[in-house]
């Protein structure tokens, strides 16, 4: 394992940008760090200082094909590696994480804008997911099947091959790090595309892996925009892409992977979530819980944040005047700094979007009651403060639409019908809140809410080894769970005739 650290001891972000810019960052491919073929490289600017903070390079098709090449070429040995062996190199993978987990969230933090502490959650939310596949591996088992007389059916559970993942900005090395676990543990060989606003951490992995991988089963190749994953996406041989991101690219690498193969492709995309409050609830807990599931210490940034809050005229008054309170309690500042609550949106067209729906918003007639505006005093770091909009209806744009920002809509309801139909009136489905004390109305209400992930009187938490996912446009397949596991498996039944 490379020595050279970056900054582990970093607490600042000009710090930081000193070694980052002086790193030589390079792509993961054929077990060796190189730069792009082409030598092509992108200037990645830092969310918090507007700087730029690393040149990184931009790989082209040239680079997938040769990490495809050696992917192809490891493949027979990985998958032909005793099960324990595998899942000691993805034990190890997360020792790594956890040991270089300060380095990790500092790169992140300046990188991508997340506030400190929650980078380093992130590192090890990696690194446990590493260890949850790893844990997982003896459910790579096939059957017996009494098909017929005189003969025995078996399955066996064999990997695909090559497989793609393609992550997004939001959780950088979390993604990284956790999001190639299941397909080595599968005995797969991987080609993972670390997103070009937050791609740092992703590269580090690679230098902290290169020794302990065998050359060609962990490939990871950055690029400065779309052409890296499509590249990815299009090469005949990656005939598994799982990919996490927006709805729009989960349709273009639909389309992309039909034209060369017949690929398994896998999406985790966005979300516009509903919490459903209902009258007998507890306002206070409400609040607290709408606050949390809007993640607003990532600044939004989440797929499953509950940002529409659909509430019963009798609690609306109450609710949203502790969220502002709560809201008004939230430290807004140095992401760097251990107290920090509300982090920076992760890139300069991010926080564009975000402005533009505040004046949406307005426009189509809501209320900012809470924020609405950009931070001030808070130097070149790209942040915008919790927003809450009232008045909002489920015809307007920020009722429908995806913002991936700090923007928290409030919608009336009067019944639980109505409840209902708000929250699936949305072409997505990912996570859903009920917020009830009756036992029945709470499983009713469960069971109708199109969504594939759904807190009883909670929100925003993820709990490993339960399936995450969404109906409707939010994807397709389900993740964190032994089901992603096996969705790195091909089925195989086998027919021994002995009579
Ligand atoms: P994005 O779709 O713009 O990009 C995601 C990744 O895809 C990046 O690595 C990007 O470089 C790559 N990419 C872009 N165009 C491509 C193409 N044509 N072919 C192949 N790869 C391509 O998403 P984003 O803006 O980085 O992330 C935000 C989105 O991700 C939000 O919609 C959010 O809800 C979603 N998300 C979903 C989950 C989930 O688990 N469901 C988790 C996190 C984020």
């Amino acid at each position: 394992m490379t020595e050279t650290v970056v900054a582990p001891a970093a607490r600042r972000a000009e710090e930081l940008t000193e070694s980052t810019r002086a790193h030589d960052w390079r792509l993961l491919v054929g077990g060796e760090l190189v730069p792009a073929r082409s030598g092509a490289t992108f200037a990645n600017p830092s969310p918090v200082t507007g700087e730029v903070i690393a040149t990184v390079p931009d790989a082209d098709a040239a680079d997938v094909d040769a990490a495809v090449r050696a992917a192809r070429a490891a493949f027979p040995a990985w998958a032909a590696t005793p099960l324990p062996e595998r899942v000691a190199v993805v034990r190890e993978i997360a020792n790594r994480v956890r040991a270089h987990a300060d380095e990790l969230r500092a790169l992140d933090t300046l990188d991508g804008g997340n506030i400190i502490r929650l980078s380093r959650s992130d590192a090890f939310a990696g690194a446990a997911m590493l260890d949850f596949f790893a844990d997982s591996a003896h459910a790579l088992t096939g059957q017996t099947i009494p098909a017929s007389e005189g003969a025995v059916h078996y399955t066996t559970l064999q990997p695909i091959g090559v497989v793609a993942r393609i992550v997004p900005y939001n959780h950088p090395i979390m993604f990284a790090a956790g999001k190639i676990a299941a397909p080595l543990v599968a005995g797969n060989c991987v080609l993972l595309k670390p997103p070009h606003q937050a791609p740092l951490s992703a590269l580090r992995l690679g230098e902290l892996i290169a020794d302990l991988v065998p050359a060609g089963v962990v490939s990871i190749l950055t690029g400065a925009g779309p052409a890296t994953g499509d590249a990815i996406v299009r090469n005949p041989h990656t005939r598994r892409i799982a990919f996490i991101g927006s709805a729009a690219t989960g349709r273009k690498i639909q389309e992309a992977a039909a034209q060369t193969g017949v690929k398994d492709v896998s999406l985790e995309l966005g979300g516009k979530n509903a919490l459903i409050a209902f009258p007998d609830a507890d306002p206070i807990a409400v609040a607290e819980s709408a606050v949390r599931g809007m993640n607003f210490s990532w600044s939004g940034q989440s797929c499953g944040s509950t940002s529409r809050l659909v509430v019963h005229h009798s609690l609306r008054e109450r609710v949203v005047a502790e969220i502002v309170r709560l809201i008004g309690e939230l430290r807004i500042g140095d992401p760097f700094d251990e107290a920090t609550d509300v982090g920076a949106l992760v890139s300069q067209e991010q926080h564009a979007k975000v402005l533009r729906y505040l004046d949406i918003a307005r426009a189509d007639g809501a209320t900012a009651v809470a924020g609405g505006a950009p931070a001030e005093g808070v130097g070149k770091a790209l942040i915008v403060p919790p927003t809450v909009f009232t008045g909002v209806t489920p015809d307007m744009r920020v009722a429908q639409e995806e913002v991936f920002g700090p923007l928290l809509s409030v919608l009336e309801f009067d019944t639980e019908d109505e409840a209902v139909a708000i929250a699936n009136g949305v072409e997505y489905g990912l996570t859903a809140a009920v917020w009830t004390d009756d036992v029945r109305r709470a499983h009713r209400v469960a069971a109708a809410v199109e969504a594939g992930y759904v807190w009883i009187n909670g929100s925003s938490r993820h709990y490993v080894g339960t399936p995450f996912g969404g109906f409707k446009s939010s994807g397709i397949g389900r993740e964190e769970c032994v089901e992603e596991l096996l969705s790195f498996t091909e089925t195989k039944a086998v027919h021994v005739v002995y009579r």
